[in-house]
């Protein structure tokens, strides 16, 4: 009998550092909860590392962009542009607040938020009324757009922030998978009114779970605070001034995420090995497209990710995972475009045609920090049967 092949995850934490002596820290003093001194001490090294004003340590990167949009002003019924391939957070966020996504399309290439399409929306299907973004067709305001950096690359931000600006909108950026991310020199989520990083297991950084609200505006920080707080105004008397919530990260997870931090710079220097690897690896295959960066962008190679090419598709995409997870090698297929899901299907959205080809074609595969040359070449091998 052989035996069952070691497992090899999509993207698993690497804890290598010094989570074990701060977590004991936390333990031994007893600052395990909300307060205690890894949380300033973990949000100061996200700030300084993408080099924004503010940062805020919350639950989450799904209660980061809740109450991005919320301190933002995006309000019931306003109307929210959000990528129709995306792990689904971000259009969940603009239903927290009551709002409704409109679902734009991706450039092939880059599998980014397709800019030019923005522009085109904004143009041909809204006005400017009384100051503010108005769809023609719904009447409904459009107050922002969720600028999302999607494996471990960057969007057109400036593009898009230019445009918001233009049309009126806040632009919030999703850098959940982006830390390490820089678009022209400047770090992902440091361009937009709000950014927001997520520090999930699977993420390039990891606090066990949470999430960093980036702003250079204070007041718009204090909020954020505020808000991750119950809307706290005064501890003493019970007095909240707003309905708030419980978003707060924990000591024990600031302490795990810090020792993470540390290590990031070698964590992206891994990664980058990685798909140097996949990319010598998968040259030999005509019919793989590697999802590319765009010219502006120095991205982290936080999830590598092929497209076969458009006259194969779903069904040779569906051979590939297959093969895959009888190996116990947990590739995986990219976001299923959103507009199309059941939550969704009656929202609306724009000129979508790249998506659902997008989808069909799309694998992403191994890419934990972890991984060694056996893993990656076992993984190689395995693409290689099917093609
Ligand atoms: C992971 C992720 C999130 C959510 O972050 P959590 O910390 O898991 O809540 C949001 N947006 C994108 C694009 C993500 O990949």
């Amino acid at each position: 009998m052989t035996m069952p092949q070691k497992l090899i995850p999509l993207c698993e934490p690497y804890l290598s550092g010094n989570e074990w002596n701060y977590v004991k820290e936390c333990l031994d003093s007893g600052w395990v909860a909300t307060a205690g001194a890894f949380i300033p001490r973990f949000e100061e090294s996200v700030r300084s590392y993408v080099g924004a004003t503010h940062a805020v340590g919350v639950a989450s990167g799904t209660a980061g962009l809740h109450l991005a949009l919320l301190v933002a002003g995006v309000e019931p019924k306003d109307e929210v542009l959000v990528p129709t391939i995306t792990f689904i957070a971000p259009v969940n966020a603009v239903r927290y607040v009551g709002a409704h996504p409109v679902f734009m399309d991706l450039d092939p290439v880059t599998c980014q938020v397709d800019a030019k399409k923005i522009a085109q929306f904004l143009e041909k299907e809204c006005r400017i009324e009384n100051g503010v973004c108005i769809n023609q067709k719904t009447k409904r305001r459009v107050k922002a757009i969720i600028a999302v950096h999607l494996l471990g690359l960057a969007c057109e931000i400036d593009h898009i922030f230019t445009l918001a600006k233009e049309y009126k909108l806040k632009v919030i950026e999703d850098a959940a998978e982006a830390l390490g991310v820089r678009y022209k020199g400047r770090h992902a989520g440091t361009f937009g009114d709000l950014g927001v990083l997520s520090f999930n297991g699977n993420k390039l950084v990891t606090a066990g779970s949470g999430g960093v609200v980036l702003t250079d505006d204070k007041l718009l920080a204090d909020r954020v605070r505020y808000f991750a707080t119950q809307a706290k105004d005064n501890p003493d008397t019970f007095y909240h001034g707003a309905v708030g919530f419980n978003y707060r990260l924990t000591n024990l997870h600031a302490a795990i995420g810090l020792a993470q931090m540390e290590k990031v710079d070698d964590y992206l220097a891994k990664k980058k090995r990685i798909a140097t690897f996949y990319d010598e690896a998968l040259s030999q295959f005509p019919e793989l497209s590697r999802v590319l960066n765009g010219p502006d962008c120095n991205g982290s190679h936080w999830l590598y990710t092929f497209l076969l090419d458009r006259n194969q598709g779903l069904k040779k995409r569906d051979a590939i995972l297959k093969q895959m997870h009888q190996e116990r090698i947990m590739a995986r297929p990219l976001f299923h475009p959103i507009h199309l899901l059941p939550p969704y299907k009656n929202e609306e959205f724009y000129a979508i045609n790249e998506a659902p080809s997008l989808f069909e074609r799309g694998i992403c595969l191994p890419s934990s920090v972890g991984l060694n040359e056996a893993d990656l070449q076992r993984t190689v091998a395995t693409l290689q049967k099917v093609l």
